[in-house]
């Protein structure tokens, strides 16, 4: 009889967006003429840019003509796209990188799934906590141990240079689900641990299109050394709205080398193995994000989603409540009262101004006592639902 892979027993239950929904569902069945705001979606609501579409429908057409129909991509990506990726997230930000250590993907979740393949089954693991789900569950099922680096408020979310040497560290700036961001200083700190431990550092950008302030770094590769020790996860995502297209890209420097391997090598390997490239015509709609008028729409984008996040931060700090993040990201982390927990307070949230958010401990025990809004709903209900919490009161 065949064995299942017995580490996907060891995997906790993903019952957090499932217990909010059906949370959710029985109070609307038993108070049917709320209007339920959800603040807790980590989804984008605004449609794509002009830019992207209209990218998207001349590529359709191309594919409907003999002359310019493509079939499978490049392994690594459109060399058009890897140059505009390059020139545009890299060398014009200072960063010494090459289009050759750009591989193209359909996002940054399964790339931050997938990367931890090219790793030594007994590599230790650290993350932060909380976390993003996928660093953590995807290491579990390839049967490694994970440690924790507490992020809470007494550390300004920062986490801590561990003494021990791990293999392998996570890290996301801006935060999911945070909010919080690393300053250069910080993230140098980790880069020069990273290099005397030999470590490797998948740096989780996925939300570099929100930092506003100039001492966040946009890229690990503004901090020096991170050539051989980094590896950089980008999405389309958050700041373009490709949540529903998919769209990433990954870099994986060759100075970064291991046992005499180059990681860059290992990394084509399995892309060239595994997958089969992002679609033409969504590869035409990343190249469309750098263009001109692309890139005004997307930091329009991202301007309507952070005068959200901007009104979350000080409508919470107004009503009382200690709240985090919210400058250079569109989630804002609040403490829930007192004595209560994250889920005490979604129960509250829901029943007093019938707000849904994202109960903090779903991401790590160091999220208890936390609280997740998103910026990501529509201007209206945004204000709304702020405005209830603030009569609300903390
Ligand atoms: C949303 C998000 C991503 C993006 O994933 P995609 O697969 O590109 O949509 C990656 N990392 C974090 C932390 C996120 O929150």
């Amino acid at each position: 009889m065949v064995k299942i892979n017995d580490n996907y027993n060891k995997l906790a239950g993903s019952y957090l967006f499932s217990t909010i929904a059906q949370k959710v569902n029985a109070y609307t069945s038993a108070h049917p003429d709320t209007n339920i705001i959800r603040l807790g979606i980590g989804d984008v609501t605004r449609p794509l840019p002009q830019a992207v579409t209209d990218a998207l429908h001349a590529a359709v057409d191309e594919m409907a003509d003999e002359k310019t129909f493509r079939g499978y991509a490049p392994d690594r990506g459109y060399g058009f796209l890897r140059r505009a990726v390059c020139e545009n997230d890299y060398r014009q930000r200072g960063c010494d990188i090459d289009e050759d250590e750009i591989f193209i993907s359909d996002g940054a979740k399964p790339d931050s799934g997938n990367i931890q393949e090219i790793f030594s089954a007994d590599a230790s693991v650290a993350v932060c906590d909380p976390v993003y789900p996928v660093y953590v569950d995807s290491n579990v099922m390839a049967g490694r141990r994970i440690s924790y680096l507490a992020c809470t408020a007494e550390n300004g979310f920062v986490p801590q240079i561990p003494d021990e040497a791990y293999d392998i560290i996570y890290l996301c700036s801006p935060n999911n689900p945070t909010g919080t961001a690393l300053t250069r200083d910080e993230l140098q700190k980790w880069v020069d641990y990273a290099a005397q431990n030999s470590s490797v550092i998948i740096f989780d950008a996925a939300y570099e299109a929100y930092i506003r302030e100039d001492d966040v770094p946009h890229s690990i590769y503004e901090c020096s050394g991170a050539r051989e020790c980094a590896i950089e996860l980008h999405s389309f995502s958050k700041n373009a709205g490709f949540t529903g297209l998919r769209l990433g890209y990954t870099v994986v420097p060759k100075d970064l080398v291991r046992e005499g391997v180059s990681l860059n090598s290992l990394w084509a390997r399995r892309h060239a193995t595994k997958y089969n490239g992002a679609p033409y015509i969504v590869q035409r709609a990343g190249e469309a994000v750098y263009s001109p008028e692309g890139k005004k729409q997307v930091a329009a984008l991202v301007d309507y989603y952070m005068d959200n996040a901007c009104y979350i931060l000080s409508g919470l700090t107004k009503a009382g409540y200690k709240a985090f993040g919210g400058v250079n990201s569109p989630y804002v982390w609040m403490a829930v009262p007192d004595g209560m927990t994250s889920w005490e307070f979604f129960d509250r949230l829901i029943e007093e101004a019938g707000v849904v958010g994202t109960p903090g401990s779903g991401f790590g025990a160091c999220g208890e006592g936390y609280f997740r809004l998103t910026a990501f709903g529509s201007r209206e209900n945004t204000r709304e639902a702020v405005d209830r919490i603030v009569r609300m009161g903390a």
